[in-house]
């Protein structure tokens, strides 16, 4: 019995292999643990720190690692292998992922949320991330303008039970975003116009008899 479940639990991780068939950037569960740190990118804030075990249990799709996140957001990281990207070989998903934000002046810009991928990870992603397997839009390269990080201290969905467990009024940086600049802004919001475009006619030639 004891030796079928250890053998079940080597199938398990001879099964996923980073950067092959589970992202970098995802959680394991065996990540479960959680502190406080001075954070080093937003100085005079508290960053929230996930412990760090990839590889350990089973890999938790669709649950972004909160310090890999920041990692990879800061330090160009790719989001499939987590090793760094040349500026030449740097890739994104802005027709699938990130949003636009509004600053206070009522600007609108482009924030990417998910870290850079290299070309060759950017095939993989769309076999690994749901969110992009049905989307036929190609990956963008990464703008000259690499914009500015912006700390995001609003709880994540799915760490609100954690959250409950943090001091009381205290800061604390949960994840962090892209702010790109107005070139790129306009370059993806015309990605995402004639994405939808042809997301529309497709759905058209679908209810045609
Ligand atoms: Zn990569």
């Amino acid at each position: 019995m004891g030796l079928s479940r250890s053998m079940r639990r080597e199938d398990a991780q001879a099964r996923w292999r980073i950067g092959e068939n589970v992202p970098w950037s995802v959680s394991w569960t065996g990540e479960s643990a959680f502190d406080l740190a001075p954070s080093r990118d937003f100085p005079g804030l508290i960053d929230l720190v996930q412990e760090q075990k990839p590889g350990v249990g089973a890999p938790v799709f669709g649950f972004v690692h909160v310090t890999r996140q920041r990692l990879g957001m800061v330090g160009h990281l790719c989001h499939v292998c987590g090793r760094p990207t040349p500026a030449r070989d740097r890739y994104l998903f802005p027709v699938e992922s990130g949003g636009f934000v509004t600053l206070a002046d009522g600007e609108v810009r482009y924030g990417g949320n998910v870290p850079p991928v290299h070309l060759d990870c950017a095939r993989k992603a769309r076999r690994l991330c749901p969110h992009l397997g049905g989307s036929r839009a190609a990956p963008v390269a990464f703008p000259g303008d690499e914009g500015r990080l912006v700390q995001r201290t609003d709880v994540v969905p799915g760490m609100e039970a954690l959250a409950r467990t943090l001091p009381a009024g205290l800061e604390v940086v949960f994840s962090c975003y892209r702010l790109f600049g107005a070139h790129f802004t306009r370059h993806v919001e015309r990605l995402r116009r004639e994405h939808q475009e042809t997301a529309g006619s497709t759905d058209v030639l679908r209810q045609a008899p």
